[in-house]
């Protein structure tokens, strides 16, 4: 039997209402900070990625899906979106259409990683790019949202982290002091953070490894070698979050994998989903977008993992999701003694009213496979259906339909004739 690939997997009907739920809710937030969606093809040419997002991390080096197409292009499903946007930004002259560009998006993404809980090979992500302004207000503003997005959904279990990584410039120097400090250590270090050190030596601080961390404690802090507009930038957004009741930590360890973030970054931790803790990581990038070939322009953007928020959702028990529900359940009874309907008619009939309720935006459906009266019930019961209507019988013979509320059991009837008032029952 062929199974979904390894690190994929389906989402069942039965888990749906979950993934909607989160996604209008990430809507709602996005559209009121007045963000607009913008959807990128789900692969593109491998160069945009390996200049996007750094040809040195492990995206890049160990996790893409590429592969040559039959006009022996290189082409990469993405592992992320903000080369993809970029791309699209520069693309099609977005910035001179207007200054600032708040764009979000919803996608599939693909990396080839071990997977494990909490890590899969496709996975979702939400996230949003503004493209046009230095503001460490749209900084502030990324932590916001998706921490709006968070409260909303009813978590609590959450750490915001904060870190500014400087401009270029203060971070060589920073650099420096590093490679000083380690530099009697090195050999100390794990054979990946030694590689680390000739290759993209912050990322040393994303070690896990519990002798590494033991060396970077007493290492020097990027936070301490900021110049001067990183650390007013940096203050603004620490204040606006104050103000604004969003509790965070400065974690000066917080680099992030790639070359072409600037500033602040940061990260949004849940302490419910096990090892892979972060749900959503972000930061400003203000050379990304001359480095894919536009104009230099300023951007800020972050990225969050869907699978993971359902999860800490889960965890922290916080759906307050009732199960999917239909507003109608149509129940056929046997025709009464004095229909002039036969069985196939009064069928016929059923899915009339059926159609004429779901034109009106009333969702309903009914029995296909021929169930008994007790069986359709119980099929209502299963889809948490509102109400049931009920064709057939003696009430029919007297033109009549009997409608009944599942949640407190009142039943009333109607003329056959008169959906519309049923209709006007349903809605209220
Ligand atoms: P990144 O783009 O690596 O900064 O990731 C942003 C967010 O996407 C992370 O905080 C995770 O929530 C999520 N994420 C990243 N990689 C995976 C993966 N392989 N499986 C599931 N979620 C992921």
């Amino acid at each position: 039997m062929i199974k979904a690939v390894t690190g994929t997997k389906d989402i069942l009907p039965s888990e749906i209402n979950r993934w909607y739920y989160l996604e209008n809710i990430v809507k709602e937030v996005f559209i009121n900070f007045n963000y607009k969606e913008i959807r990128t093809p789900v692969f593109e040419e491998t160069a945009l990625f390996a200049r996007g997002i750094g040809e040195e991390t492990d995206i890049v080096s160990k996790e893409m899906y590429t592969f040559l197409d039959r006009s022996e292009t290189s082409i990469t499903l993405k592992p992320e979106m903000t080369a993809a946007v970029v791309r699209a930004y520069i693309e099609h002259s977005l910035g001179t259409l207007q200054p600032l560009n708040k764009l979000f998006y919803i996608s599939p993404m693909f990396r080839q990683e071990r997977p494990q809980a909490g890590r899969f090979r496709q996975f979702h992500q939400f996230g949003a790019e503004a493209i046009g302004s230095t503001s460490p207000l749209l900084d502030a503003e990324m932590i916001e949202m998706s921490y709006n997005i968070f409260k909303r959904l009813g978590l609590k279990d959450l750490v915001v982290k904060i870190n500014s990584l400087g401009v270029p410039q203060s971070r060589e120097e920073y650099k420096n002091k590093l490679r000083e400090f380690l530099s009697d250590k090195k050999d100390m270090l794990t054979e990946e953070s030694r590689k680390r050190f000739d290759k993209n030596i912050l990322r040393i601080f994303d070690s896990k490894i519990e002798s590494d961390q033991k060396i970077m404690k007493d290492a020097p802090l990027l936070i301490d070698y900021l110049d001067e507009e990183s650390k007013n930038d940096f203050d603004t957004v620490k204040e606006y979050l104050t103000k604004v009741g969003i509790p965070f930590v400065v974690d000066s360890a917080l680099v992030r994998g790639l070359d072409y973030y600037t500033k602040t970054t940061f990260e949004v931790i849940s302490n419910k989903v096990g090892s892979q803790s972060a749900l959503c990581g972000g930061g400003r990038y203000d050379l990304l977008i001359e480095e894919l070939g536009g104009k230099p322009t300023p951007g800020v953007g972050f990225a969050a993992g869907m699978e993971r928020i359902l999860l800490a959702c889960e965890n922290e028990n916080s759906f307050a999701l009732s199960a999917p529900s239909i507003d109608v359940y149509l129940v056929k009874l046997q025709p009464g003694p004095e229909t002039a309907l036969s069985a196939g008619k009064l069928e016929l009939e059923l899915s009339r009213i059926a159609s004429e309720l779901r034109s009106n935006n009333i969702s309903s459906d009914y029995d296909y496979i021929g169930r008994s009266m007790k069986a359709q019930m119980r099929e209502a019961n299963k889809l948490n259906a509102k109400y049931v209507l009920f064709i057939g019988g003696d009430e029919y013979s007297r033109g009549e339909l009997l409608l009944k509320n599942l949640a407190d059991g009142q039943q009333k009837t109607f003329s056959k004739d008169d959906i519309n008032r049923i209709i006007s029952e349903v809605r209220q």
